[in-house]
């Protein structure tokens, strides 16, 4: 097991060899995060030296690159009206008002701006007939203000960002593995971690260390992310250096995942992008409607099925929250209305072969590869968890409870409150690597910490991890991991109650105790990283179902069905956080207000005219 109970400093006795690598700012991700945190630092005038950015993948190879519809920015490019004041209306909206509404602020007001300089940098966006950057529309959002490239945005930002971090000299180095922070009376000292290419340990000695992790969706067993990514590194490794979690019940799944009986088990809830809805494309079920005796639309190529959201969401339809729309697919198949895969249609037919080619390249070529035509029949979807709002507590700058420790990206929380914006995360991406970068730059501390207590705190961890490599247990660790992504998913999915959470965290104990046995190859082997993904994943997993449990009401992402209705005394924010002897504790605060501007345009109830979308 990697878990290492925290250890009095001093106690290392057994030699073990390790590098030491010593930067002010060690920058864990290479995300968008995590790159665009990088960029501003040196831009701001941080010599790239003392700047040290690393994945635990290959160069490039981030979980961005999967990002596919878009980054939000009220650019104002097709509905002049939008302004950023409306964009934080829609994200507290959609957040269901638990949404931190400074964070909120912060990255609405900057996302024009920051988006006008990815376009100065290169980045590929498609544009409008006047060569502006075009805009889509995207669920839940009062105006078009969706930026894209294609659907391959994520890839598009990714690249941009290294090109740019590469112009700056900011050095990148691949495949390590951090797996502890090392922190000390409330400052953070460095990291450990190994590398996975020849086995060897670092420790990197850091007056700072920015968390651009990701997220934990990952952990669940139908999700949208890779297996290897979103297993909740970033939460974890803050919370164990002492920072507290919030929001880690509010999971968003996504409502149209592919279906595994349909595709193949490879491509079971992998992402089919909100951009086929914002395109036009229309959710039906198996079932002939009653209003409709031929089946369906009647026009050519939808299937003759029902247009279900009809009955969910007259106004808004396919383009609700994901929420309601997730919910909506789950209750159509749960009630035998569903495709034979178990599954709905999606049909995005009725569009030009030409269209659907120039603005969802991507799925359009994914499907065709897998013998489906878009253009002339429908593809097959249902849920899947595809984002965690919740994650590390950081004050307005980025920074956690722990000195220097920032976390951005995925793995902050406060933006989402309870429900996602498609395309918010992008943005925020963007707008608090931005922020963190500037905070860092301007009160770099002074070189300092004390090296011996990191040194001494990071060899015991060291000797734990030199445990685990080719441990001979019983348990592999992926079946583990496989089991746990069952359990949240049956125990913390798109409906929830008291009795389901509570079994949860039984099994999760169970869980525990079988991975204090495991089998475990090398430090090169996948079996070594799927033990560390174990370790982040249970303490994941124990933040999700105990904040799930609660939560006793029902609130955006999520839903309790023995807590069906939302409770007005319930706009707080739970918090997870490490009590002194090392048990999680739960503790709640009320969210503050937004300020003027926005309280204004909320009053207005902005709406998007879902007409227009026919
Ligand atoms: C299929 C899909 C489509 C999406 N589409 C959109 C979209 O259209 N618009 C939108 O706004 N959002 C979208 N999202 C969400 C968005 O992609 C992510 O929220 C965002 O890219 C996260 O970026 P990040 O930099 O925070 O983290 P990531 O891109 O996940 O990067 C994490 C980094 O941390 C590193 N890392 C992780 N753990 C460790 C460790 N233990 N040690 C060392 N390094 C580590 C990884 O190697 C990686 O470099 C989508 C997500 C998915 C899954």
């Amino acid at each position: 097991m990697t878990e290492t109970p925290p250890t009095d400093h001093g106690v290392a006795t057994e030699p073990v060899d390790y590098e030491t690598v010593d930067r002010r700012v060690l920058v864990v991700g290479a995300g968008a995060a995590g790159a665009r945190t990088a960029i501003e630092l040196v831009e701001r005038g941080v010599d790239p030296e003392d700047v040290l950015v690393i994945g635990k993948r290959s160069h490039g190879d981030a979980h961005t690159m999967w990002a596919r519809g878009g980054i939000n920015g009220a650019l104002g490019s097709l509905d002049s009206e939008d302004d950023w004041t409306i964009h934080a209306a829609d994200t507290l909206n959609e957040g269901h008002h638990v949404n931190d509404p400074a964070k909120v602020e912060t990255v609405t007001r900057r996302m024009p701006g920051l988006l006008r300089e990815l376009d100065e940098w290169g980045m590929e966006f498609t544009r409008t007939d006047d060569g502006d950057i075009a805009q889509r529309y995207f669920g839940a959002q009062s105006f078009r203000r969706t930026a894209f490239a294609g659907d391959y945005t994520g890839e598009a930002l990714l690249d941009t960002l290294v090109e740019r971090a590469q112009e700056l000299s900011i050095p990148y180095r691949e495949n390590v593995f951090v797996s502890r922070l090392v922190a000390d009376e409330g400052r953070v000292l460095g990291a450990v971690g190994t590398d996975l290419d020849t086995g060897e340990f670092v420790v990197f000695d850091a007056d700072v260390v920015v968390l651009a992790a990701g997220g934990y969706t990952g952990l669940y067993g139908r999700h949208s992310s890779r297996d290897d990514e979103n297993t909740a590194d970033g939460p974890a490794l803050a919370y164990q250096a002492g920072a507290a979690l919030t929001d880690m019940e509010f999971v968003q799944f996504h409502p149209t995942g592919m279906v595994g009986d349909r595709y193949g088990a490879d491509w079971d809830g992998r992402l089919v992008t909100e951009a086929v809805r914002g395109e036009g494309g229309r959710l039906f079920n198996s079932e002939a409607s009653a209003s409709d005796a031929s089946g369906g639309s009647g026009e050519p190529g939808a299937p003759g099925g029902e247009r279900f959201m009809e009955r969910y969401s007259p106004d808004q339809m396919e383009l609700d929250a994901r929420d309601v729309v997730a919910r909506a697919i789950a209750e159509e198949i749960d009630e035998g209305r569903g495709t034979e895969h178990g599954g709905v249609f999606l049909d995005i037919s009725h569009r030009d072969r030409a269209f659907i080619e120039e603005r969802l390249p991507r799925m359009y070529e994914r499907f065709a590869e897998l013998g489906v035509d878009m253009a002339e029949e429908p593809v097959e979807v249902s849920p899947t968890a595809h984002y965690g709002m919740g994650g590390v507590v950081v004050d307005d700058d980025g920074e956690t409870d722990v000195d220097g420790l920032y976390a951005v990206g995925e793995t902050m929380a406060g933006v989402h409150g309870a429900n996602r914006l498609g395309g918010n995360s992008l943005a925020e991406t963007i707008a608090y690597g931005a922020v963190a970068g500037e905070a860092i730059a301007d009160r770099l501390p002074a070189p300092g910490g004390d090296s011996d207590v990191l040194h001494d705190r990071a060899r015991v961890h060291l000797r734990d991890l030199r445990a685990l490599s080719n441990a001979d247990g019983d348990e592999e660790p992926e079946a583990l991991l496989d089991e746990l992504r069952e359990l949240l998913w049956e125990r913390a999915g798109i409906l929830r109650d008291d009795d389901g959470l509570a079994a949860g965290l039984d099994r999760l104990e169970r869980l525990r105790s079988r991975a204090t046995d495991l089998a475990v190859g090398d430090r090169t082997s996948r079996s070594y990283e799927f033990a560390l993904n174990l370790g982040f994943g249970l303490l994941g997993a124990d933040a999700v179902l105990r904040s799930a449990r609660e939560r006793t009401e029902s609130r955006g992402a999520h839903y309790r069905t023995d807590h069906p209705d939302r409770d007005p005394g319930w706009r707080r924010n739970v918090h997870y956080r490490r009590d002194s002897v090392g048990s999680p504790r739960l503790t709640t605060t009320p969210v503050e207000e937004p300020s003027e501007p926005v309280q204004t345009a909320l009053d207005a109830d902005h709406e998007l005219d879902y007409h227009q979308l026919e």
